[in-house]
């Protein structure tokens, strides 16, 4: 009984980093790499998106990754350099920071100072017994 021969020609491919790695082969001018033989520093979009981390403005692909689905047949998913990403801009701590404060000032009374877990009412800022304490209930802007 002959060894079955591999579906794809194994080739030689060398790496950013100066690394010579075994591919399946080139497709599209890229190597392509199967589930558990791509070099470690490559990822796909998904796993990128897992470690916070984007895309670079223009980070091409560097690699295929090529498995088989149950059901979808073969699937074909862009690597990318980790090395090469950056954070991802919605998660930045700044960003994070000023969604929290944003949150914070419409969860506290401008009367009171107290922060409550909901939001209040943004005509008046204020939670309800300071509404019921002032008499100001907020106008609203037709009624002016
Ligand atoms: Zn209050």
């Amino acid at each position: 009984m002959p060894r079955r021969a591999p579906r794809a020609k194994w080739r030689e491919v060398e790496l950013w980093n100066g690394r010579w790695v075994l591919c399946r082969g080139l497709r599209d001018g890229l190597p392509v790499f199967g589930w558990g033989d791509a070099p470690a520093g490559l990822v796909t979009r998904s796993q990128l998106a897992e470690q916070r981390l984007r895309r670079r403005r223009g980070q091409d692909p560097v690699a295929l990754l090529v498995f088989r689905k149950r059901g979808c047949g073969e699937q074909v998913a862009e690597l990318f350099r980790v090395d090469q990403a950056v954070p991802s801009r919605t998660r930045t701590p700044a960003l994070l920071a000023s969604v929290a404060a944003m949150n914070k000032a419409h969860r506290t009374c401008r009367r009171c100072g107290h922060e409550f877990d909901r939001y209040l009412p943004t005509s008046t800022w204020k939670c309800w017994p300071c509404m019921e304490a002032t008499g100001d209930f907020g106008t609203p802007d037709h009624a002016a």
